[in-house]
């Protein structure tokens, strides 16, 4: 897919970075590789210019295990360490405010705020706005950004860049041209990217296959769903997930989603904190790169509250396992 943002929204962007005299970046709760490589990329690129720079995320309070490996994560700060008064704010790979959870409220308090995602979904909550949805991940807006700005791109920039692309093109399935030659363009820096594909998507404790074989358990075909295009489901309940990371959690949705006979994948996650409270990932086995037919998911969880791209997106809901079958089963169309 041809990224054709407007040059102009590029060139406000780096006004407002190139302007900056000290920057805090935030993260959407519940981080991947894509929020965080983008913002320990654009951490490390402040940072060598000697502005003074700090990253965040609301929760959960740790960074997750497989993004420990990161470049840049001595940017990290605890969200009570953000100042409620910053000079620039900038949000990477959220699709509206909520996302921030409970740092929504820094941009109060923020001169100015650049939202710089690729969510089809995004509210343009900032005072400037980067929002490409054709944009495969919100590294390679970045590296757009950092290209406008002149900034070259190292390796340590290139891994946190490379670490977003890799898991938001779920290891290239649905990657674009553009996309392969940005990653091309990554791993001449000298990057290990099998490696760090390794770490961040392939590598989970064994708890995981026998939590994978008790969620599996639960899956549901109803081939009637959306006129005939098909649902698969899953339910991932507080039991399965005591010890589980969030790449545990977030995984199983990969191995859903390959069921043929449906062209939507739901995993129902539970939280681990609020029994009743159910996050849900969906995806569409229409990439979307290249086609226009499927089902367009984003527009479904946007309608039940969340958001996100088109074959990928989620929403968070309450209620019991029917209760919420039958609640995307009504919104899909039976
Ligand atoms: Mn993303």
């Amino acid at each position: 897919m041809t990224a054709v943002t407007p040059a102009a929204e590029i060139a406000a962007a780096v006004e407002v970075l190139d302007a900056a005299r000290s920057v805090t970046v935030l993260c959407h709760v519940q981080p991947d590789a894509d929020t965080i490589g983008s913002g320990l990329a654009l951490a490390q690129v402040l940072a060598r210019r000697g502005v003074p720079v700090r990253v965040s995320f609301a929760e959960p309070t740790e960074l997750p295990g497989s993004m420990r490996s990161l470049p840049g994560t001595e940017y990290l700060v605890a969200p009570d360490e953000v100042p409620h008064e910053v000079d620039l704010l900038v949000a990477v790979d959220c699709g509206s405010r909520g996302r921030l959870g409970a740092l929504a409220d820094r941009i109060e308090g923020a001169t100015t705020t650049l939202v710089l995602d690729h969510h089809r979904s995004n509210t343009r909550f900032g005072t400037v706005n980067l929002v490409d949805d054709a944009a495969e991940s919100t590294t390679s807006l970045l590296a757009r950004v950092f290209d406008s700005w002149g900034e070259p791109i190292d390796t340590a920039v290139a891994h946190c860049l490379f670490a977003g692309l890799v898991t938001d093109t779920g290891c290239f399935r649905w990657a674009g041209p553009d996309t392969h030659r940005l990653a091309e363009r990554l791993l001449a820096t000298g990057i290990d990217g099998a490696g760090i594909t390794r770490t961040l998507m392939d590598t989970h404790p064994f708890g995981w296959l026998p939590m994978l074989s008790r969620v599996l358990g639960t899956a549901r075909l109803a081939p009637e769903a959306a006129g005939g295009t098909g649902l698969v489901y899953a339910f991932v309940r507080r039991s399965d997930i005591d010890a589980m990371r969030s790449e545990e959690i977030e995984s199983v949705i990969d191995v859903v989603r390959t069921t043929a006979e449906a062209g939507i994948a739901a995993v129902f996650k539970e939280s681990r904190a609020t029994p009743g409270l159910w996050t849900v990932s969906l995806r569409s086995r229409d990439s979307g790169v290249g086609a226009n037919d499927g089902v367009d998911v984003a527009h479904v969880a946007t309608r039940l509250g969340g958001g996100g791209h088109r074959y990928a997106a989620g929403y968070t809901t309450r209620g019991t396992a029917e209760e919420l079958v039958a609640a995307l089963l009504a919104e899909l169309g039976t």
